[in-house]
């Protein structure tokens, strides 16, 4: 075994091949760019090397610097992690010309799988499943044309040298094929430098259910099992999970030995993942094979007790698989959602900042329910715009079978989720717990449409049953009277045992009035006490104090948690996607706060303001043009995403307050208008 590695990135990736190689009894070395010096990984590390400026250009994905810092300190292997440098072949190739071991699989297997056109021929020829389409490079759109109408539309035109979830396009009729062709082959040129765009009928309704398989340098190949991965937004998982509540045994298995026979048509060896695209009767198509570890490993490693990354381990230092197929064993429900620095009531519009507050969900739970939160950063950390918004992969694991499984992981997850504090920037919290909470998921009628169908107008907070709504008035009014005896004890106007309670009472929900009743108890602590919120009885009882900023209880024999803040007199509470700022009132206070006018919505503003902080990549206006609404007035990049920033209406340019290449602020004013 190795006895020091180098791990070449950042973030959770980097801390969780870190944690392995620590018990492992490896020595670790970091690698780390100038926005990252106070990074998590760099202080788990066991050495740290710094490698140049925050663009990833400039350090992450410099080869030279990174075999230099190997040379450097003596590590012997290099683990990529995923994305930067992982499916490099020339990476691989500068590693072993240093005499230093890539942590991945061999390189002709990567140049076989990096390219989508070469990948479908290999794994044609290996007997697996690909799309129906045209595996060949199309030079004409009037060729396009009629190889579309040869597949059958609708059809997807994909860039063979795409990634990401870039350079894709769906074409329904003839016309979109021929304006998809042509502008498909631009952006796959002005994005990967390669223009070459291949065709393959569009699977409609599909689901993407992938295969982890892990291989040896002694010819041993062995699938770990699915995940699957339907939630996604733009082509980008959102949640993922293992096993997938949609596969049959036959179908497991069939797609489990296919991906082990294109593994081993490659040659390939250490842990690789091979993509399927499977439709609502089950057939089941080859997408791709991503030659690395996947973000969302830690799924498979909760159903199968393995740990993916020690086995990359043990197999790039020569070793045999410890473990054959017939000895993999799924068992339970796992489930993944990844917690991204972005703002879901702004259509998902990053954010950045320092992490004000940061406090993961408690990990033991102890009643065959798992929590596991990889992360790449702490309390204090900087969300910075040049990397992947991705802040943490939040795991919920259940035991048990089938979908009973399922639902108590999916159940641990929302707790989790309502449990877990952040703040200083805006996150998908909110979103991920509206998701967990929605029906169609529930029942695993997956798609990857699903978050474009159920959330088709963006996301505004989720609409909560009935049940979680009194829950929630039921902790506004709690964490209210507990704060409000507090105040009086203080002011001396109560006194300890003094036996005048108010009992009526009325929760403010921003605009929404709901009456309360207490009925028993007191707020004291801990806190036990009956109400009546809309008619119904409850029992509250919780050892929150006024500081706390998560709220954990126990509501009519029943688990609960809520993140809890305060802005003034108002506390703002979160749980389950619903988030709203609660007052207490006396009904006569709140029957006089009913007549207040409501404020209004911001009216249309005289300039763009830029919605993140990001680099301005272009500004395709001059002073004193013309724009109609929908037209590009900028676009900004921010965590590899450009976000393109519209007229709102029709406009005349005023003044250009900012030039391409400038790094701008949240809120700061790019242009005015006349
Ligand atoms: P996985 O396939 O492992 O689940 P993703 O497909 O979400 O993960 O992303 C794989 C890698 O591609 C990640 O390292 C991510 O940083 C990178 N990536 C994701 N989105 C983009 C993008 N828009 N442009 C370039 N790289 C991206
Ligand atoms: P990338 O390299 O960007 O990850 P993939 O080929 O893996 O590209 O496709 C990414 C996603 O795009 C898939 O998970 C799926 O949601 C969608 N997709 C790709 N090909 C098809 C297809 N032929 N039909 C329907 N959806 C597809
Ligand atoms: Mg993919």
């Amino acid at each position: 075994m190795f006895s020091k590695i180098l791990i070449a990135n950042r973030g959770e990736i980097a801390c969780r091949v870190i944690r392995t190689a620590k018990r492992m009894g490896i020595a670790t070395v970091a690698v780390y760019s100038e926005a990252d010096r106070h990074a998590l990984h760099v202080e788990m590390a066991d050495e740290a090397v710094a490698i140049g400026p925050a663009a990833a250009g400039e350090s992450y994905l410099k080869i030279e610097t990174i075999v230099e810092a190997c040379r450097q300190t003596g590590a012997e292997a290099v683990h990529p992690g995923y994305g930067f440098l992982s499916e490099n072949p020339h990476f691989a190739r500068a590693l072993d010309a240093a005499g230093i071991v890539f942590i991945g699989p061999p390189v002709g297997a990567i140049e076989a799988m990096g390219d989508k056109i070469t990948s479908k021929k290999v794994a044609k020829e290996a007997g697996v499943n690909v799309v129906p389409g045209h595996m060949e490079l199309i030079e004409t759109t009037d060729e396009a044309v009629a190889i579309s109408n040869e597949i059958g539309l609708p059809v997807m035109l994909k860039a063979s040298a795409g990634g990401g979830g870039k350079g894709m396009r769906v074409a329904h009729t003839e016309r979109e094929v021929r304006e998809g062709f042509e502008a498909a082959r631009r952006e796959a040129k002005s994005s990967f430098g390669d223009e070459r765009i291949f065709i393959e009928k569009f699977i409609v309704e599909p689901r993407h259910i992938e295969i982890q398989v892990m291989a040896d340098g002694h010819g041993n190949v062995i699938s770990l099992g699915e995940r699957e991965c339907s939630i996604q937004r733009r082509n980008q998982k959102v949640v993922e999970e293992a096993p997938s509540p949609f596969l049959d045994a036959q179908t497991r298995k069939a797609m489990g030995e296919q991906a082990c026979r294109l593994a081993a048509a490659v040659g390939y060896r250490s842990a690789g993942t091979v993509e399927f695209i499977v439709d609502q009767h089950r057939n089941f198509y080859f997408l791709e094979m991503n030659t690395r570890l996947q973000v969302e490993h830690p799924v498979t490693e909760l159903v199968t007790g393995l740990d993916l990354v020690e086995m990359m381990l043990r197999v790039a230092a020569g070793e045999k698989l410890p473990i054959s197929q017939e000895e993999v064993v799924m068992k339970g429900w796992a489930v993944e959602c990844r917690l991204y620095a972005e703002d879901p009531f702004r259509s998902f519009l990053p954010s950045t900042g320092r992490l004000s507050r940061y406090h993961p969900p408690a990990h033991a739970s102890g009643d065959g329910t798992k929590v596991r939160n990889d992360t790449g950063v702490v309390e204090g950390s900087e969300i910075t715009l040049f990397y992947d918004p991705m802040i943490a992969k939040l795991c919920t694991y259940a035991e048990g079978e089938g979908m009973a499984a399922r639902s108590a992981a999916i159940a641990t997850m929302s707790d989790a989720l309502d449990a877990f504090t952040v703040h200083g920037i805006r996150h998908n919290i909110p979103f991920l717990a509206a998701l967990m909470a929605h029906p169609r998921w529930e029942e695993g009628r997956l798609s990857t449409a699903f978050i474009a169908e159920e959330f088709p107008d963006g996301f505004h907070g989720a609409e909560p049953s009935e049940e979680d709504r009194r829950i929630y008035v039921a902790i506004a009014a709690t964490c209210h009277l507990i704060e409000r005896q507090r105040l009086d004890r203080l002011s001396g106007r109560l006194k300890p045992h003094s036996g005048r309670i108010q009992n009526d009472w009325c929760v403010r929900l921003d605009n929404e009035f709901v009456d309360v009743a207490v009925t028993a108890g007191r707020p004291g602590v801990p806190c036990e006490i009956d109400l009546v919120v809309e008619g119904a009885k409850m029992r509250v009882s919780t050892a929150w104090q006024p500081a706390d900023l998560t709220f954990r209880g126990v509501v009519d024999g029943r688990d609960v948690f809520a993140q809890v803040s305060h802005d003034g007199a108002a506390l703002r509470i979160e749980r389950r996607g619903v988030s709203h700022e609660t007052h207490l009132m006396r009904p006569a206070v709140a029957e006089a706060a009913r007549h207040m006018p409501e404020k209004k919505a911001g009216e249309l503003l005289d300039r763009l303001i830029c919605p993140m902080p990001g680099i301005v990549i272009s500004l395709p206006v001059k002073e004193g043009q013309k724009v109609e609404a929908g037209e590009t007035l900028a676009t900004v990049e921010a965590m590899k995403m450009e976000n393109v920033l519209r007229a709102e209406r029709d406009v005349v340019i005023k003044k250009v307050c900012s030039a391409p290449g400038d790094i701008v602020a949240f809120d700061q004013v790019l242009m005015e208008f006349e």
